[in-house]
């Protein structure tokens, strides 16, 4: 594991019995486990590897409502002010600054596109400047060249991968919900039709509610319940490279390469989009749903290696409730950096902000990203399961949505006025039809 994150220390022993137990100590996880806790559920979480350590601390820390599909919208808006209430509810800190962020091009047809887009936001009160060839010039003077257009997002920001899901475990600790990492859960008790606990490795929890928050993992967990979830990860390299003296964007992404200041004053650099497939025999199930994806990206998205069967989160194996699963052999996804990818991704950087050639390479490395065939996630009590809550397929947005999809887990689970509309992000939309509309990243 070559990303930073913040490693904390969880002892408590076992739970017996829960409210609600939640597998999984990404991003997702956490927060979800944490509105629980606020409204007094006891919560346990079960982590099979570290709390942060996939895919939750190898993105980029964007928090944006820029560019987000319609149906996401609603979760990105409050999301944001999700995370700055938790910094202020617990003291913890996340990273989480509305810097701005900051979008520029020469591309007619991409700038057109971002006012389109502006003009949608309006209408849901979201404000985002588009920025003339002079403010775009302007405001990225640091790229030393001349631009044609852009947009400036100023209500967005970004928070610390490193610290974000450390943290929110932290504070739900402080609420008195336990954390067990190292714990993998292999499967799920089912009494007179619906979840009566949840088997780890370490014992059984008796709990009436399972949320299953597991990212890349989720599709070969549901197989084991019989739940179909069509699921396909594409491996992505980031490369990070320490601080630099001069004053560069906040957070600032072009077609050719996208910079991002971490809390510690390092950059994360990456291309967007750019990725690739790891062929597995679960990416074989489901590729009939996921071409028009694909064929969407394909300008980005290369074949890839041996990376996806190594990790083993894309088996189609049925494994026992008594026996090691496939989870406890690799207890962190840490797939490869692409190499040529690495490379590239700091040629295009340098070439941008020639400031961050002083500082070389510090470290890359890669995460599966993990995706339904609508880019959009799956959020809600699977039909099949009553009890049994997926939380998974966030396509590459989770991090920054993540405050605004635990609350509406929360919701879910006691019943309250959901926090937005969580209609399109039913998993039983994946049983009606696979081929609905692909989300723009
Ligand atoms: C390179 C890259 C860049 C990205 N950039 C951004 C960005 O800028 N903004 C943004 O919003 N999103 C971004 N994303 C996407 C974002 O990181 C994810 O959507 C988000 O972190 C998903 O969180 P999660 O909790 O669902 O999954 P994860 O963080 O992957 O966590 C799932 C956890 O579940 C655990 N687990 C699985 N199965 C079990 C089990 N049976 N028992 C116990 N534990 C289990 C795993 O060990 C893991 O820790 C990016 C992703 C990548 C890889």
């Amino acid at each position: 594991m070559s990303q930073p994150l913040r490693l904390i220390e969880t002892s408590s022993p076992l739970p017996a019995h829960a409210d609600a137990v939640v597998i999984g100590g990404g991003i997702i996880g956490v927060f979800t486990a944490y509105y629980l806790a606020r409204r007094g559920l006891s919560v346990a979480v079960v982590e099979k590897g570290r709390i942060g350590a996939e895919q939750s601390s190898r993105n980029w820390g964007w928090c944006r409502q820029q560019n987000r599909d319609a149906r996401e919208l609603p979760m990105a808006t409050r999301s944001l002010e999700l995370w700055q209430q938790f910094a202020a509810d617990t003291g913890e800190d996340t990273g989480f600054r509305r810097c701005g962020l900051l979008y520029l091009s020469n591309d007619e047809d991409e700038i057109a596109r971002w006012a389109r887009w502006r003009d949608f936001a309006r209408t849901a009160g979201v404000t985002t400047h588009m920025l003339s060839g002079r403010e775009a010039t302007e405001r990225g003077r640091a790229t030393g060249r001349a631009w044609k257009g852009g947009v400036f997002s100023p209500s967005d920001g970004t928070a610390d991968p490193a610290m974000a899901a450390p943290s929110v475990a932290a504070a739900l600790m402080k609420l008195g919900g336990t954390v067990q990492q190292n714990c993998a859960a292999r499967g799920i008790e089912v009494e007179g039709g619906r979840v009566s606990g949840v088997v780890t490795e370490a014992g059984t929890i008796k709990t009436r509610i399972a949320v299953y928050a597991g990212g890349a993992w989720a599709s070969s967990f549901c197989r084991q319940l019989d739940i179909r979830f069509p699921q396909a990860t594409v491996r992505q390299s980031i490369v990070r490279v320490s601080a630099v003296a001069e004053h560069l964007p906040d957070a600032l992404h072009t077609a050719r390469v996208s910079v991002t200041r971490r809390s510690d004053g390092s950059y994360s650099l990456a291309i967007s989009g750019r990725g690739r497939v790891d062929p597995t025999a679960q990416l074989l199930r489901f590729a009939p749903q996921f071409l028009p994806m694909f064929a969407k990206r394909w300008r980005n998205v290369f074949p890839g290696g041996l990376e996806g069967i190594r990790g083993g989160h894309e088996t189609l194996a049925r494994w026992q409730l008594d026996a090691p699963t496939p989870m406890e052999r690799v207890r962190i996804l840490d797939p490869r950096p692409d190499a040529a990818a690495v490379k590239q991704t700091y040629d295009r950087a340098v070439e941008l902000l020639p400031a961050l050639g002083q500082a070389g390479i510090a470290n890359a490395w890669a995460g599966f990203v993990d995706s339904t065939p609508d880019g959009v996630p799956a959020i809600g009590e699977v039909p099949e399961i009553p009890g049994f809550i997926l939380a998974a397929g966030f396509s590459g947005h989770g991090f920054g949505i993540a405050p605004g999809a635990g609350h509406l887990i929360a919701d879910l689970v006691t019943g309250e006025e959901p926090i937005f509309d969580p209609a399109p992000y039913n998993p039983a939309r994946f049983k009606r039809s696979a081929w609905g509309q692909v989300a723009d990243f």
